[in-house]
């Protein structure tokens, strides 16, 4: 595997422009895999320089397509590009890339919500977490549709120290929806503050990079983009399980225009709804008319320290579900009244 020796001269040879490799290979964008590609290689590098110094450096790129991101990599000096790309009609492209830099492309054609990243990089690389980051870092001008799932899926990763963060605290540069990208770094009071904000910043120092115009893409998406930076934290802000998180974040911001006390009373069985939700609070010490967007990262680790406590002195709390209850209770109310109707018959 390549990264072990220095390699002295990192440009690439002149090759075909990515317009005419989009054109050589027929690579007409796809709109059901979101693909907006980016030709300006000024922008590509500019989104390089976010993740840092590159020289030497293992680098894993989300969804290359036709290769102008992969270029910036390459031309920043890393040693070991790891691609993972769903669409087989790139693969070529990729391997003329990978000739004009011997030794330093590898090309997984998979699916990145599954691939194993754990497994595409060598054991030595890795840093404890509470070190300095490793020198792995994982870049992507992603696909809007998958954009949002990865970026959770990859937070729940982090909390729980797997996927490409077996390695340490990986960093990395992607691009979302400028709308997505606003509410990871939102902070408290903002109105794009949201569930991803919480879940975002409570694991990572989330930075905020650059928006891209839509026009700089081909073809134009309708939106603009945002270049989001994520460092993992050494010590996450809040020390619970991440789906626990998860939970008391989604009930709070299932009612964000009401105070916090409304969604966080549906974390709690309707027998005891507002004695236990009145102690969660009391014991968080949270104002329980505050809304939920001014709620700040302290508040949720009282919230997630207090509801840890909750659930360890009341059995089953932490597996309920509001809309389950719901469900069984309008089930109950329909087989009541159809006994009720039996009984006039
Ligand atoms: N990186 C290129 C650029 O900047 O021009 C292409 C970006 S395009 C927005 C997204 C790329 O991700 C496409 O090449 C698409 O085929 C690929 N892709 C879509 N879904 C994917 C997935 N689940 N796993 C890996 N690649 C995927």
């Amino acid at each position: 595997m390549a990264a072990t020796g220095k390699c002295a001269s990192f440009r690439l040879p002149p090759l075909p422009t990515i317009g005419e490799i989009i054109k050589l290979y027929n690579l007409r964008a796809e709109k059901q895999l979101s693909q907006n590609f980016l030709l300006d290689m000024k922008l590509t590098d500019k989104i390089v320089r976010q993740a840092g110094n590159l020289r030497n450096a293992y680098v894993c790129e989300v969804g290359p397509g036709p290769g102008g991101l992969t270029r910036s990599i390459l031309n920043a000096g890393a040693a070991d590009l790891l691609v993972v790309e769903k669409d087989t009609r790139f693969i070529p492209g990729l391997k003329l890339l990978s000739e004009a830099a011997p030794g330093r492309v590898r090309i997984v054609h998979g699916d990145i919500l599954t691939y194993r990243m754990d497994r595409g990089f060598p054991p030595h690389i890795a840093k404890r977490w509470e070190d300095e980051p490793p020198d792995l870092h994982i870049i992507g001008n992603l696909p809007f549709n998958v954009s949002t799932p990865l970026i959770i899926k990859w937070l729940e990763d982090i909390s729980n120290r797997t996927g490409p963060f077996v390695f340490g605290r990986t960093r990395l540069t992607l691009t979302f929806q400028k709308e997505v990208a606003e509410r990871l770094t939102a902070s408290t009071g903002s109105r794009q503050r949201s569930r991803l904000s919480i879940m975002a910043q409570y694991l990572c120092n989330v930075k905020s990079c650059f928006t891209i115009p839509g026009r700089a893409f081909v073809p134009k998406p309708e939106v603009d983009v945002g270049v989001v930076h994520f460092t993992p934290l050494a010590q996450p802000q809040i020390q619970q399980p991440f789906k626990l998180v998860e939970k008391i974040v989604k009930n709070v911001f299932q009612f964000r225009r009401k105070h916090c006390r409304r969604g966080l009373e549906m974390l709690f069985p309707e027998s005891r709804r507002l004695e236990l939700a009145e102690q969660l609070l009391r014991e968080s010490d949270v104002d329980p008319t505050l809304r939920p967007v001014d709620l700040t990262l302290s508040h949720f680790r009282a919230l997630a320290d207090t509801y840890s406590r909750l659930c360890a002195q009341n059995q089953g709390l932490i597996d309920y579900d509001f809309r389950e209850e719901l469900t069984e209770n309008r089930a109950k109310r329909r087989a009541d009244r159809s006994k009720e109707l039996d009984s006039y018959t």
